[in-house]
């Protein structure tokens, strides 16, 4: 009985962990025979989220990971909440340990339906930034369907969307950069522009964006980790006079969008991860390089300078002023 302590040591509850939250859908109903792709806003759960105690008038960094289905996001999210969650623990230790399992946002191999939209880690995680101020840190994992039955057209929105709300997007893509990734890139960027238009926020700080290579193979070429990443971006985003127009114009349009970019490769996670063997894989059982990398990922995109919070017409943005800018850009999305 601790009562007479004049406190409690009531260990948290899993509800104090927190969850992923819905936040939007991207539903479809027909019209006239078509198909038609309709954003829905789960506001009950984005107030949830933003009008939170720590949340609601203190500056927010969105960190996103968005790209197709079934490419590891929310096996690296699971990771990120992991580092997130040690660093908020008073007795610090190895935030990563060989008997972990990394779980939080689902994760799963096979095949079947996971629907498009954004899902936000529910609790806030209050970091302090370079300037000493507090931040609320929040994860948010963006999925689209990149198949036939959802075109990436008609994912663009929720995509556009989690571009302009974060401040670190991370483009998770699988083995290599394919020149229709960065076609994807280019209409979620139009996409968002013309919205920010719309709403008359033009002055919204642009995400800084981070390509996260899964299942880099070419270590010889270009090593693991930041640096390596860094170097293949640049030689994916340089334009040479022989290029076509086309290409061209496509990274100087991605540039001028984008001003802040940095590419990251991280080694295959081994069998045990790839080809799920079992439902709860330990970090001992994946491949040491990747943990290795993982371990660098971590506090690269967390680091002070990079994470600042997002910003409009140079403020920062607080928890409640993030919900009505959302409610603007869906807004202006829906004409
Ligand atoms: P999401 O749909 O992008 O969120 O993908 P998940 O995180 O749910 O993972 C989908 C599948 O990919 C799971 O079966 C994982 O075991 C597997 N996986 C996760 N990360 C990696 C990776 O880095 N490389 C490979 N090859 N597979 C991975
Ligand atoms: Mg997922």
């Amino acid at each position: 009985d601790s009562s007479h302590s004049g406190y409690t040591t009531n260990r948290p509850s899993s509800a104090d962990k927190g969850e992923p939250l819905r936040v939007f859908n991207l539903g479809s109903k027909i019209v006239d025979g078509k198909v038609v792709h309709k954003l829905e806003l789960n506001e009950n759960n984005l107030k949830k989220i933003l009008l939170h105690p720590e949340v609601k008038d203190r500056p927010v960094a969105i960190v996103s990971v968005a790209g197709a289905l079934r490419k590891g996001k929310s096996f690296l999210l699971g990771f990120l909440l992991k580092y997130l969650q040690a660093h908020e623990r008073p007795t610090g230790g190895d935030w990563l340990t060989d008997d972990d399992v990394i779980d939080g946002f689902e994760w799963r191999g096979g095949r079947h339906r996971v629907t498009t939209g954004i899902l936000i880690w529910s609790k806030p995680f209050i970091r302090v930034n370079k300037y000493g101020e507090k931040v609320a840190v929040l994860l948010m994992d963006t999925q689209g369907a990149f198949d036939s039955t959802m075109t990436v057209k008609d994912c663009a929105s929720i995509f556009a969307l989690s571009n302009l709300i974060c401040s670190v997007q991370v483009y998770n893509i699988m083995q290599q950069i394919q020149e229709n990734d960065l076609q994807h890139l280019e209409l979620f960027a139009e996409y968002g522009r013309m919205v920010t238009e719309m709403s008359e926020h033009p002055n919204a700080k642009q995400s800084r964006l981070i390509f996260l290579i899964r299942d880099w193979a070419y270590p010889s070429d270009y090593q693991y980790g930041e640096m390596g990443g860094n170097a293949y971006l640049r030689e994916i985003m340089q334009s040479e006079e022989s290029q076509h127009q086309e290409l061209k114009r496509l990274r100087r349009n991605i540039t001028s969008c984008f001003p802040n970019f940095d590419g990251f490769l991280l080694p295959y996670p081994g069998k045990a991860v790839a080809l799920q063997q079992s439902n709860c894989v330990l970090v001992k059982e994946m491949d040491f390089n990747f943990i290795k990398y993982i371990k660098d990922f971590m506090p690269y995109v967390m680091a002070k300078d990079k994470l600042v919070p997002k910003t409009i017409d140079n403020k920062d943005v607080i928890g409640k002023d993030m919900l009505e800018f959302v409610k603007v850009l869906v807004d202006a999305m829906q004409n």
